[in-house]
């Protein structure tokens, strides 16, 4: 078969998802081990059969529904290509929206300094997709990243490693169990957020990830609460603390950081236009 046809093949068997031709070109060049301008390089090239095999195989999972950074094993984020397992959240767009806020807001003369003390906390870390993309702008600044899963941890280990990330520490800890004395200037999480009973859970590639990273009780906010409570005493005078959340969460955020003492208390929106990321200052 060529690429062509095995193109043509996979977007029919696809054609009921979400993003058939997209997927195709995905899985096609992962099997192929080549970007996609190859793809249309080499139309007619004829696919060797281990080559056809991956593939096949690949496009019967995506069709079964299992999401192609699963499948593939991979996603990329903000400039770096990162592991992807299904003990994590995938990482998504809407979550550089987070990163770029955090970034707005580093004091510029900190990133100068080749011994800066400044530092950073991603709670709930993952893939280390927050983490890893700070550290990777913020090449003088520390950044630690926690995870109250095992596999997450050793995951976002190996990401820091594939994209020579050195600056960041990640360790397994529920929230701050384990961090008990630490401060941190930045304290950052894309925590769960999602209501229990919401029929999102069922859609698409998320009903393939996990729950832990995904729901937060009956309101969606039981993590975030938690984490505006505790946060206090681990922020330095004048630390920030940035969620991402829910769509319909923004004000429901601000409140809660208005209510624990948060001062400076802002709502960004995502790419798609919907409230995203609250951030507050503790001072
Ligand atoms: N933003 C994710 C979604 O919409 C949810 C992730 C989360 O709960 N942190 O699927």
């Amino acid at each position: 078969m060529r690429i062509d046809e095995a193109l043509k093949w996979a977007v029919a068997l696809l054609k009921g998802g979400e993003s058939p031709s997209v997927d195709a070109k995905v899985l096609l060049a992962n099997a192929l081990n080549v970007n996609q301008t190859y793809l249309f390089t080499w139309p007619d090239k004829v696919l060797d059969s281990q080559s056809l095999h991956t593939f096949q195989k690949a496009v019967e999972r995506r069709r079964l529904g299992e999401p192609v950074a699963y499948i593939i094993g991979e996603r990329d984020f903000w400039t770096l290509k990162l592991a992807t397992s299904p003990h994590t959240l995938i990482p998504r767009p809407d979550t550089e929206v987070l990163v770029e806020q955090v970034l707005k807001r580093i004091p510029s003369d900190v990133n100068d300094q080749s011994t800066s003390s400044f530092s950073i906390c991603d709670l709930g870390t993952g893939t280390g997709a927050i983490a890893l993309a700070l550290a990777s702008e913020l090449p003088h600044i520390h950044v630690t990243g926690v995870d109250f899963k095992a596999q997450a941890v050793a995951l976002a280990k190996q990401n820091a490693v594939n994209n020579g990330i050195e600056n960041v520490t990640f360790l397994q800890s529920d929230w701050f169990s384990e961090l008990k004395a630490k401060q941190f200037n930045i304290i950052v999480s894309n925590p769960p957020y999602i209501e229990d009973s919401s029929d999102y859970l069922l859609e698409g590639d998320v009903k393939f990830e996990p729950r832990s990273a995904l729901t937060s009780g009956e309101d969606g906010l039981r993590d975030i609460r938690h984490i505006i409570s505790v946060s206090q005493a681990h922020l330095l005078t004048g630390g920030l603390l940035a969620f991402e959340h829910g769509f319909n969460q923004g004000a429901a955020v601000g409140e809660l950081l208005s209510k624990a003492g948060f001062s400076d208390i802002e709502t960004i929106k995502d790419y798609g236009g919907n409230d995203r990321v609250t951030l507050g200052r503790c001072y």
